[in-house]
């Protein structure tokens, strides 16, 4: 019914040629799982402050309704987290 407020932040959008997404209930837990993903996936470990600001400024918020449910009822902390690798 009512629709939930989610952040999303994308690879893409960061600059690199990847499609890695993540969409989380809060800015600070997007930027979390794209930290673990930057590091895992494109060797970028250390996170600076700078850094931190620019995904910050980068993530959206995104209004998802009825396709979320599933996920709603999964838990308040699940994440979605997607990416192909070449
Ligand atoms: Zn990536």
């Amino acid at each position: 019914m009512a629709q939930k407020e989610y952040k999303e932040l994308s690879c893409r959008d960061t600059g690199a040629d990847c499609d890695f997404l993540v969409r989380a209930e809060t800015a600070e837990e997007a930027i979390s799982v794209a930290s673990e993903h930057g590091c895992r996936i494109h060797n970028v470990c250390e996170i600076t402050p700078e850094a931190r600001d620019r995904m910050y400024s980068l993530t959206r918020s995104v209004w998802c309704g009825g396709e979320f449910v599933d996920i709603q009822e999964a838990g308040p902390n699940t994440l979605q987290e997607e990416w192909m690798e070449n």
